[in-house]
């Protein structure tokens, strides 16, 4: 499937556009693919059974029409367009779906999503909400069902050596997703935050080997940029949930800004974090996805004394990513009925004071119809800082 430089972006584009199209391919050729929502569904387990995953989009372009007859439109706007693609019959060609327990959008929907999509798997995996002792007790044997239910689905016992295998893929996926935000360290940077979006949400259609390849050539074509696409501009990082498009971020762009790193579940949270090695399997996939991935969706004890230090313990990995990517300015992004990110705003627009860091808070609806209104918010906010 390699594709070299020159042509790497062209791939990267129709991948984007036709969402799930390798996945359909593959499907074409007799892989069965699972669909699942959320940073929080261990793909390592669906990639060691032998089966694709595909992580499922929305669409900003796509009105949600269908969906909303069946969901309360209390449901984020994120949650509802997927599921309204959905019952549209875009992921129609999958073999099966796999819904978290990440925030009540999702957790209370899975049923209906069931129900309505009547794929032959579907499989809701409960996480729990707090990181400790018990709970991380409870995950492990939570994806040990998991892992049997899926291989009796695939018809295949899972070993060790294979979750291993898959461990290792993703690992060196997520190397080579952090060498490519490597260069937006740059001042301008090397690739610009549309561009670096765009890759990421394709590297989530892709079975991860191929994901690997795509990976390294996009980095093989930016090794041969011999300039900065983009002229110096305020360094902005936008922080807030499930951004599985680019349109937002090249909103900010084309307001005059260089999106330089994010705190976005298509972003850092997911693509950083590593599944330890040497040790139980399913143990270090646990702890990656209940206390490793940073959302606030898990609850996490005070620490500390003060209140100060509790937001340091809790968002600290903004303030290294601030520093790393020497950031001028943080847009907090949340969508409408995001309950997990919307009770927190408070506590990030806190933390990122002390940082003495400005902080532009947006509320939006996940849909490219409204989108534009943010324009003159940004831009007066970029002209602040500029
Ligand atoms: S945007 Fe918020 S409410 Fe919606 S799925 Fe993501 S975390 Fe859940």
């Amino acid at each position: 499937m390699s594709e070299k430089s020159g042509n790497i972006f062209s791939k990267v584009q129709r991948y984007y556009q036709d969402y799930g199209l390798r996945a359909r391919e593959l499907k074409d050729q007799g892989k069965k693919v699972i669909a699942y929502l959320c940073s929080l569904v261990p793909v390592e387990i669906i990639t060691a059974t032998g089966l694709v995953p595909l992580r499922i989009r929305g669409d900003v372009h796509e009105p949600i029409t269908k969906g909303d007859t069946q969901l309360e439109v209390i449901a984020c706007p994120f949650v509802r367009s997927c599921f309204d693609i959905a019952l549209k019959g875009k992921y129609d060609f999958c073999d099966g779906l796999i819904i978290p327990h990440a925030c009540d959008s999702m957790a209370r929907t899975y049923s209906v999503w069931r129900y309505s999509l009547g794929l032959p798997y579907s499989h809701f995996i409960n996480l729990p909400h707090a990181v400790s002792g018990p709970s991380m007790e409870f995950f492990t044997a939570e994806l040990n069902t998991f892992r049997k239910s899926l291989g009796r689905f695939a018809k295949k016992e899972i070993s060790d050596e294979d979750l291993a295998e898959a461990i290792h893929l993703y690992n060196v996926n997520r190397d080579k997703a952090k060498a490519l935000y490597g260069l937006r360290k740059s001042n301008p940077p090397l690739i610009s935050g549309t561009e670096i979006a765009k890759v990421l949400t394709v590297g989530m259609s892709l079975p991860v080997a191929e994901s690997n390849e795509l990976f390294d050539d996009v980095l093989g074509e930016l090794g041969q940029r011999k300039e900065a696409p983009l002229q110096k501009a305020p360094r902005i990082m936008v922080d807030g949930a499930c951004v599985d498009n680019i349109d937002f971020i090249s909103l900010v762009e084309d307001s005059g800004a260089n999106v330089v790193v994010d705190s976005l579940c298509i972003g850092t949270r997911d693509y950083w974090p590593h599944v330890d090695v040497g040790g139980d399997p399913m143990e270090a996939i646990a702890h990656r996805y209940l206390d490793k991935i940073n959302c606030p969706r898990t609850y996490r004890e005070k620490v500390g004394e003060t209140y100060e230090e509790d937001l340091e313990a809790r968002f600290g990995d903004i303030g290294s990513l601030r520093k790393e990517f020497e950031v001028d300015g943080v847009i907090l992004y949340i969508y409408k009925y995001c309950d997990p990110f919307g009770f927190e705003v408070s506590s990030r627009k806190a933390y990122l004071d002390s940082l003495k860091i400005p902080v532009l808070y947006l509320e939006d609806e996940y849909s490219a119809g409204t989108i534009g209104r943010l324009r003159t918010r940004i831009q007066a906010f970029l002209e602040m800082i500029g």
